[in-house]
């Protein structure tokens, strides 16, 4: 299997090269050159499988020949044994037609634990073989750098330097990061949102004065890995609700669009999927793309999801090549424009390309309030404002009847307590693994939000 950049100019790459790469060269970001088939037998086959057995028979056409499926078998097993739930990603029931999928059983309590845990397994297999090392550098709006750290924390071959945005992640999500003392771990607060410490790391990888000296490495939804490692729930999900035979909806809270990028790539792949809905919150750059082909960035403004308070969205540059006609040259003009201007309209390829699987809502403050509410009082569920907003999308949606919707729960509740006690009176705990993260010291270095502060501190502290 070989990778190929959105921008259509950085060299092709096999699956370990892409996985040490995070972003191409050219600015672009790696995708398959084609996308592996299954036929329905072949999923239909799949059913009953234990979830890391499944998760290395969807992702070993992906891998190709950079492991053999004994070894890939091995690093899912020994990634999914640290989730709390033998499911790993459980489905639980709302209403006839309305289903919650439990992201969150992993570490530290958000799905973005089912792709990291993996990686830093892939990290090390890969790293080892070359005898090399990766400094990671990554920028999180909450859940991926605790999830990113927890994966790498102590790994002899990777450093870790964690971007994020002062102030505006949970005291659970920073806890999460802070608090983990490990000599390879570097967490930086700086002043500014996430989508400037996200430009900043998009600087570094671009910067000859920190490539020259280290080899940089990406964690956040950029990394191919990452979301070949989520399209397996949608595959799980399907294969315990009727499927392949019946299609399914799957409603995602979106940020970075890297969690539905991996629904499209399983539909892609030959799963039958209904609709895939992508589910924003006030900060709706891809609810208005989507809706009316308008890709303009506004300012951001901090919600109680603040996984999902993003202005642009890496993963959607994928959707975008892919349903455009996969045309690199064309692509890397169009995202110039947008980088100059900081807007464009889609083409009608484009537009036309999505309208095809997607579909997208938006949910304010009030509704996401009401979702929690909801889901709360009717189903006996606790949910937290990502998977809230979800399931507001979710709830408007206008599909047949018997097509099961799926919503993702991407984080526990207990991360985001103090929105859930907000809508529903209930203060959700903290789950007993997660321990004393209260009371352990925490460890992190406040930056101004300037790339130059932010490489000069890479510079001075990687080892
Ligand atoms: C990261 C995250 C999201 C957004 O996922 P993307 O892949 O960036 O679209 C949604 N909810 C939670 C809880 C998250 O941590």
């Amino acid at each position: 299997m070989k990778y190929v950049s959105t921008r259509g100019s950085a060299p092709a790459l096999d699956f370990a090269g892409v996985t040490l790469a995070g972003l191409a060269s050219d600015g672009g970001l790696y995708v398959p050159e084609e996308w592996p088939q299954f036929s329905l037998d072949e999923i239909t086959a799949m059913r009953g499988l234990p979830y890391p057995e499944l998760a290395a028979r969807v992702m070993q056409p992906f891998v190709g020949d950079c492991l053999t499926p004994e070894k890939l078998h091995e690093l899912t097993a020994k990634a999914y044994a640290r989730f709390a739930h033998k499911a790993v990603t459980p489905l639980v029931q709302l209403t006839e037609q309305q289903w919650l999928l439990e992201l969150f059983h992993g570490p530290t309590l958000a799905f973005k634990d089912v792709a990291l845990q993996l990686l830093g397994l892939l990290f090390e297999e890969f790293l080892a073989r070359e005898d090399g090392t990766l400094t990671i550098v990554g920028a999180t709006s909450g859940d991926t750098g605790s999830a990113a750290i927890d994966a790498v924390a102590g790994l002899d071959r990777v450093e870790i330097f964690m971007l994020h945005p002062k102030g505006r992640v949970s005291d659970v999500q920073r806890r999460q990061m802070t608090t983990v003392r490990a000599p390879n771990v570097h967490n930086i607060a700086i002043d500014g949102s996430f989508d400037d410490a996200q430009a900043m790391v998009k600087r570094i990888f671009a910067d000859e004065s920190v490539t020259a000296k280290h080899r940089i490495g990406a964690v956040n939804s950029i990394n191919w890995a990452r979301l070949m490692a989520q399209v397996v729930y949608y595959f799980a999900a399907s294969l315990q609700l009727g499927g392949p035979e019946r299609k399914l909806a799957f409603s995602v809270p979106t940020g970075n669009f890297g969690d539905v990028f991996a629904g499209h790539v399983a539909a892609r792949m030959g799963l039958p999927i209904e609709q895939l809905l992508v589910a924003t919150n006030i900060n709706d750059i891809l609810h208005r793309a989507l809706s009316s082909g308008d890709y303009s960035t506004g300012t951001v403004t901090p919600t109680a999801a603040p996984s999902m308070d993003i202005q642009v969205s890496s993963n959607f540059e994928r959707l975008l090549f892919d349903v455009g006609g996969r045309d690199g040259a064309a692509l890397a003009e169009q995202m110039r424009g947008f980088e100059a201007s900081r807007a464009m309209q889609l083409t009608n390829a484009q537009r036309e390309g999505a309208a095809a699987l997607f579909t997208s809502a938006r949910a304010d403050e009030a509704e996401t309030a009401q979702a929690i509410r909801w889901a709360y009082e009717s189903c006996c569920e606790t949910i937290d404002p990502h998977t809230a907003i979800g399931l507001h999308a979710a709830l408007q949606a206008e599909l047949p009847t018997d097509v099961p919707v799926v919503t993702l729960a991407t984080a526990h509740p207990a991360k985001f307590p103090d929105a859930v006690e907000r809508a529903t009176g209930m203060r959700p705990t903290l789950p007993a693994r997660v321990g004393d993260l209260f009371a352990r010291e925490e460890a992190y270095t406040e930056l101004p939000g300037t790339y130059e502060a932010v490489r000069e501190h890479i510079l001075g502290h990687a080892s």
